[in-house]
């Protein structure tokens, strides 16, 4: 099942001349080698990791750092022999997947992070001089990426007859990811740069293309070189199992968010009483005239037979707005009002005025036919 990892890789050359940053990303296997001494030997030492690394592990998928340490006897061995390789080394951080374990591998500057749960960690340390003077509290985090020595390493593979590995294992859990990178990815683009990108972009090829688009764009002077993995995660793909369960928090929040909102309208409609319109008819209401995220503010307390269409426009128009009233007593006084507005227009059916009895038969002469 370590066989169909969902994985992509992308490298640029950035500013340089030659890209001398290799990767292999040929599952279970994934690695980044870093070459650097000189204008070919960096090159010769970085592939030479790669391949050493490849053939290695495919005799033993469990002996990872001794592939490394393989690789570095190999490089070795190629730089006293042959003075334009003198001194040649590389970065290698490579990662074997297995089931329920990743295995990781490192020398030198090149990164493992680990995406999970949407936070991203650091998995290997740099073998770096800036990295050991922020460790030794000598400089600031935040200086090291503008440190002059920034890209001097401490270790590397090839640079002697042995290299200590740091290894590292990580329990794969559903929906992990792990970026390998070089250093020109993590000196123009900081940890939450990174984050980002891993957490957006679900597909892990393009979010491999994005990470170094991104770190060109921003003007990487360095190659450049990304390989994202999404660890196995059990059937469906863990990755979007931590989406929706990003979704389903986002989800409880709006649910909160409304029934603060609910508690919040109750309040207000506890306190507050208006008189309006409720299909056709004038209405005592308790609460506000308003709705707040599709809340109505408000409930009926008595709805009257004083159709609105009785009332002059005017006052029509106040009751879709809402007549603030002190309490249902001075509601019921308004209502008394509106009904003394409406007398002077008369609504023949439902509103007789009192005192008149029968309405008065109009004064039209009757016509006679004309004729006489
Ligand atoms: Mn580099």
């Amino acid at each position: 099942m370590t066989s169909d990892l969902r994985h992509g890789a992308a490298t640029d050359v950035g500013r340089r001349d030659t890209n001398q940053d290799f990767y292999l990303a040929n599952p279970p296997l994934f690695a980044v080698a870093d070459g650097m001494g000189g204008h070919r030997a960096g090159d010769v030492a970085a592939r030479t990791a790669v391949e050493v690394l490849e053939a290695e592990v495919r005799k033993d998928h469990g002996a990872l750092m001794e592939a490394v340490k393989a690789a570095n006897r190999v490089i070795h061995e190629k730089a006293v022999s042959d003075p334009d390789l003198r001194d040649m080394g590389t970065t290698v951080t490579a990662m074997v997947v297995g089931d329920s374990s990743a295995r990781i591998v490192h020398v030198g500057d090149s990164r493992a992070y680990l995406l999970r749960g949407g936070a991203l960690s650091q998995v290997t340390q740099d073998h770096s001089v800036v990295a050991r003077l922020v460790r030794e509290g000598q400089i600031r985090p935040e200086d090291a990426d503008h440190h002059p020595q920034r890209s001097v390493v401490e270790r590397a593979v090839g640079v002697g007859p042995d290299v200590d590995v740091d290894v590292h294992t990580v329990g794969v859990e559903a929906g992990d990811r792990v970026l390998l990178c070089s250093d020109g990815l993590t000196g123009v683009l900081d940890d939450e740069e990174i984050e980002r990108i891993l957490e957006d972009e679900n597909d892990p090829d393009r979010a491999s293309k994005k990470l170094v688009e991104e770190a060109v764009s921003s003007g990487a002077s360095d190659n450049v070189t990304a390989i994202v993995i999404d660890l196995p995660g059990g059937p469906g793909g863990g990755r979007a199992r931590i989406v929706s369960r990003k979704r389903l928090a986002v989800f409880a929040a709006a649910v909160v968010a409304l029934m603060l909102l609910a508690l919040a309208a109750q309040a207000v409609i506890g306190t507050q009483y208006y008189v309006g319109e409720n299909r056709g008819r004038v209405t005592i209401f308790r609460g506000v005239p308003a709705n707040i995220a599709g809340f109505r503010l408000s409930r009926v307390v008595d709805r009257t037979d004083l159709e609105t269409s009785s009332l002059p426009e005017a006052v029509r128009s106040d009751l879709e707005k809402g007549i603030d009233a002190q309490g249902v007593r001075d509601a019921r006084q308004i209502i008394a009002n509106l009904r003394d507005l409406r007398s002077g227009r008369g609504s023949p059916e439902t509103s007789p005025s009192p005192g008149s009895t029968a309405p008065s038969p109009s004064p039209t002469p009757r016509s006679t036919g004309g004729t006489g």
